[in-house]
């Protein structure tokens, strides 16, 4: 489908134009309890929530990435803040950008530590 009002290309169901914002079907956001509801996996179940992944962030932050930790903080804070308004689509797109920063630099974290321990197992190995 295509947005009615700026032409750009969505995925069919899409309620709110990802470009422009406009709203596709005419509904108020209190229908997407059922619209979105397969679509999501139940994401937004409550009508109200949304999965911002802010506490991973937080600690993929203090504990492996910090960098990416922190754009994920400020992804995640966006993705609340823009749920709190109403804005399921821009929400939606903030904690999945969101959680995608908390898997990379929860991989990296677990990376560098899995490095960290091979490094003091083979400095003790070359000890003894
Ligand atoms: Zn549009």
């Amino acid at each position: 489908m295509f947005c009615k009002q700026c032409g750009a290309e969505l995925q069919n169901g899409t309620q709110f134009c990802q470009a422009c914002g406009a709203s596709q079907g005419g509904q108020a956001p209190s229908g997407y309890g059922g619209g979105y509801g397969g679509g999501y996996g139940g994401g937004y179940s409550g009508g109200g929530k949304i999965e911002s992944y802010l506490v991973p962030n937080i600690i993929a932050t203090l504990l492996c990435c910090l960098p990416l930790g922190i754009i994920g903080i400020i992804y995640s804070s966006g993705a609340n803040s823009a749920a709190s308004r109403g804005d399921w689509a821009t929400a939606e797109q903030k904690a999945s950008t969101a959680k995608t920063l908390f898997w990379v630099s929860f991989c990296i974290g677990l990376v560098a530590i899995i490095a960290q321990v091979a490094i003091a197992v083979s400095q003790q190995g070359l000890a003894n």
